[in-house]
């Protein structure tokens, strides 16, 4: 079960795509988030995978830092695992941070769209100011403290064709799992999803080179869709859904079915106090409950395509439940070159990329390796 904790509403950047409302206020305490992982672990959840998230959930250090050993503990006394993530756009991001993350293990996703030229055009302060000094320190000390992270990119038409030189620029700086997004707000001209094609294409050469030559990494969207096609029907089990697979609470403890949700109270589907209202929840079930469109009908793409997140589709079309032609012509650029690398990777036979997509012991496997590795060091 995924349960997205909002820390606090607030942040200290105003990047040009954020599509969230934020405002200063009380952030959540630690009863709070218990709370909600109580809730969780009463239902009979085996596993809490916990973000904590904002605005900017650095702003709430103090309760990130008290609260997330004891929610790990929580769980254990519970025979749970509770895991945890923190999304950040790195600015508080200091030393001890870092090697609180390596010691607690709390996963680091870390927003940073790319060098200089590209962070500062689309990630400014509040107050106007450049952020590449900081996502480039945030980068080397989560590098140096050697705590698990991830890079969070945002594609937009100003930067898509420097996509490939972006990624490789964070590979350089100790990146090794690169998630990206495209800025659905944006208005993107045909013009653009051309050069947003070639940028993919562009990466996905490079995906291949990189496992070529041997490097461990992963880069979602393309490896989420290769994984849809090689896991099949037991992909769609595994993905989210909106208020039965994942929630989200607000800093009160309001409780909502997913990330998009928080924007407005009329989803809140319960709270921490009370838990889920079953009414509620079963209005947006009903309404959604994890399906696709069906102007989708029989797209060949269709079993890996995201319209069927609900999430997805209200920050970009304004209902849960709508196909939005940019979200449908980005899903097949993404395919279409998602399948260039698993083509080109299957073909030479390659043992990473098989391992990687057709091992079902290979994420274990790999996890259990770099713990040997740990102890090693
Ligand atoms: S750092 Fe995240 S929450 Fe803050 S303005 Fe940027 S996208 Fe929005
Ligand atoms: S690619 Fe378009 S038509 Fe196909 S499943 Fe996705 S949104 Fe539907």
């Amino acid at each position: 079960m995924q349960l997205v904790l909002q820390l606090t509403r607030d942040c200290n950047f105003a990047c040009t795509y954020c599509y969230q409302t934020h405002s200063a206020g009380r952030g959540m305490t630690p009863e709070v988030a218990e709370a909600a992982v109580e809730r969780l672990l009463d239902a009979g959840h085996a596993h809490v995978a916990i973000t904590f998230f904002g605005g900017e959930p650095l702003l709430e250090r103090e309760t990130l830092e008290a609260c997330w050993p004891a929610l790990r503990e929580l769980g254990a006394r519970r025979g749970a695992l509770v895991t945890a993530k923190v999304c950040t756009n790195g600015a508080l991001l200091d030393r001890s941070l870092a090697e609180f993350a390596r010691r607690t293990g709390l996963f680091v996703s870390l927003s940073v769209d790319g060098g200089p030229d590209v962070q500062d055009t689309g990630r400014p302060t509040v107050d106007g100011h450049s952020t590449s000094a900081l996502a480039e320190n945030a980068l080397e000390r989560l590098r140096v403290a050697r705590a698990p992270f991830a890079t969070y990119q945002v594609i937009t038409p100003a930067n898509a064709a420097v996509l490939a030189r972006s990624t490789e620029w964070l590979l350089r700086r100790g990146s090794r799992v690169f998630v990206s997004t495209l800025d659905f707000g944006a208005p993107w001209t045909p013009a653009d999803l051309r050069r947003l094609g070639v940028a993919y294409r562009g990466l996905a050469r490079r995906y291949v080179r990189w496992t070529r030559r041997g490097e461990t990494f992963f880069m979602t969207p393309f490896d989420a869709k290769i994984t849809a096609r090689t896991q099949g029907s037991r992909f769609g089990k595994e993905t989210c859904c909106a208020g039965v697979r994942q929630i989200a609470v607000d800093p009160d403890g309001g409780i909502y079915p997913c990330i998009e949700f928080l924007e407005s109270p009329k989803w809140k589907i319960g709270d921490v106090a009370s838990g889920i209202d079953p009414a509620s929840l079963a209005s947006v079930y009903h309404d959604h409950g994890g399906s696709r469109p069906e102007e989708c009908g029989d797209c060949g793409i269709r079993s890996r395509c995201a319209s069927n997140c609900a999430c997805l589709n209200l920050r970009v079309g304004g209902e849960m439940h709508s196909i939005d032609a940019l979200l449908c012509a980005h899903e097949r650029l993404v395919t279409q070159a998602a399948d260039r690398i698993g083509r080109r990777l299957f073909q030479k036979r390659d043992r990473t990329f098989l391992d990687r997509h057709y091992n079902p012991w290979h994420q274990p496997l790999a996890v259990l390796e770099s713990i040997f590795e740990e102890t090693a060091s």
